[in-house]
């Protein structure tokens, strides 16, 4: 992507950028942490926090080893919600994300050049997005902050901040904080990106077996002939929240979200430690950053630059981070408060008479901030001439959540199955 698909080359441009955006959020979150909670007014959504850091700080920020800006986008907003609404602690959200400078890097998943990070406890993922993301989700923000006060079990991505960190040479890089969908102490053992299309929409099953952390897709639930197993109860609740969420992202004309399921096996429990053995802590990375910095040992003193680094390649060093450390002893707090996450942080399958099964979906509504944009309508049109129009990703919003919650039905125990939405 044109974005940040270069950065990842760029020796320790990564590096830099997580430093910088960790300190940007320390600074910022805490700043507006320490005044007094106030409601809401207009202008709170509009607004945008300007820091500057560099070697010298001023009485806004303290002094750092690298020069950028940051903004700080609605923080009243984010603030109340994560407070209010998503139920974070404030001391803790800080905690989470900077008190060692330590964040996993996912990569880029997807097709569109985002980059994953998780905080070292592995509750929050910070996604850098497009510019045209990040607008709409300002232009949005009231829409959202109001779903999310009626709608307290909300499955879409809950946004915790919205920040913008800007590098010496120009370049800008947005990104939001937002929950992590899985648990940090359940492995999963499947995992669905499930849209209601099918064209396009498989994984090699060839490729599935050799990968038990593949994201497989629509057409790999419907062949294998999977359903979500809940119950009565349970199936009318998600149900019904899945239609309000959709209802949402057609009134603010956004397409290309899914479902993502996660699936927790509890008789294969978590014995395969999946994400413990691929939690790598900037591996890479630290081990250049380790040579660079050893090359230099026993020729007089540190500079101040080399000593901070040393430090930080210090903490981030896997070999002396104990994973136990990076983890916390048990499903955090916040979860608690939510009807779909309140079974081990995830969604307890049932079967018909409401009796639990041996399975946890860990399951939300993401990638919510792509609007149906000229470039969409151009990609519709060309993929249109080829395929079933209305089978294929790309079609216009209202279509789009229609088909998506249909088939969000269809897969449900006792639904019809999500067959019908394959192209003959
Ligand atoms: P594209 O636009 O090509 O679909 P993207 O860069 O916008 O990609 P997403 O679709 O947001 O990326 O996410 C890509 C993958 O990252 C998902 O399929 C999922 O595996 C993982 N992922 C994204 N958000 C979350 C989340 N909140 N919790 C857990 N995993 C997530
Ligand atoms: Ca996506
Ligand atoms: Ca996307």
């Amino acid at each position: 992507g044109p974005l940040v698909g270069n950065l990842i080359g760029e020796g320790h441009a990564n590096y830099v950028l997580m430093f910088n955006m960790l300190t940007g959020i320390r600074v910022a979150v805490s700043r507006c942490q320490a005044k007094i909670r106030r409601p809401l007014t207009e202008e709170d959504y509009t607004a945008a926090h300007k820091y500057s850091f560099d070697f010298a700080g001023n009485e806004l920020t303290p002094s750092t080893k690298y020069d950028f800006k940051f903004k700080d986008y609605a923080p009243w907003v984010f603030r109340e919600l994560r407070e209010e609404y998503f139920h974070l602690d404030p001391a803790d959200y800080l905690l989470s994300l900077t008190a060692k400078y330590i964040l996993s890097e996912l990569g880029s998943p997807g097709k569109s050049g985002s980059f994953f990070y998780f905080s070292r406890d592995y509750r929050f993922i910070i996604k850098t997005i497009h510019y045209t993301e990040h607008k709409f989700l300002r232009r949005i923000l009231r829409q959202y902050h109001e779903h999310v006060t009626s709608n307290p079990h909300t499955l879409l991505s809950r946004f915790y901040g919205l920040h913008r960190v800007k590098l010496p040479h120009g370049r800008k890089i947005h990104f939001v904080i937002m929950n992590n969908l899985f648990p940090p102490h359940k492995d999963v053992h499947e995992t669905y990106d499930l849209k209601g299309s099918t064209i396009g929409r498989e994984y090699p099953e060839e490729k599935a077996a050799q990968n038990p952390r593949a994201v497989l897709k629509d057409l790999n639930w419907i062949n294998r002939g999977k359903e979500l197993e809940l119950g009565p109860e349970k199936r009318a609740l998600l149900a019904e929240q899945i239609r309000r969420d959709s209802a949402l992202l057609k009134h603010i004309d956004v397409m290309d979200y899914s479902l993502l399921i996660g699936i927790h096996n509890m008789a294969r429990g978590n014995r395969d430690n999946v994400r413990r053995n691929t939690l790598k802590v900037f591996s890479p990375e630290v081990k250049r950053l380790r040579r660079k910095l050893t090359l230099g040992k026993g020729k007089g003193p540190l500079s101040p630059e080399a000593a901070e680094m040393r430090r930080v390649v210090r903490e981030s060093d896997p070999q002396i981070l104990d994973p136990s450390d990076i983890l916390p002893d048990e499903d955090t707090g916040e979860r608690q408060h939510f009807l779909f996450y309140q079974d081990e942080g995830g969604l307890r399958a049932t079967d018909e008479a409401n009796d639990s099964l041996n399975k946890i979906y860990y399951l939300g509504i993401i990638d919510i901030l792509t609007p149906y944009t000229t470039l969409k309508k151009l990609e519709h049109f060309w993929k249109g001439l080829k395929a079933d129009r209305h089978k294929i990703s790309p079609v216009p919003p209202v279509e789009y959540a229609d088909r998506f919650f249909s088939f969000m039905k269809a897969i449900m125990r006792g639904g019809e199955g999500g067959s019908r939405f394959k192209s003959e």
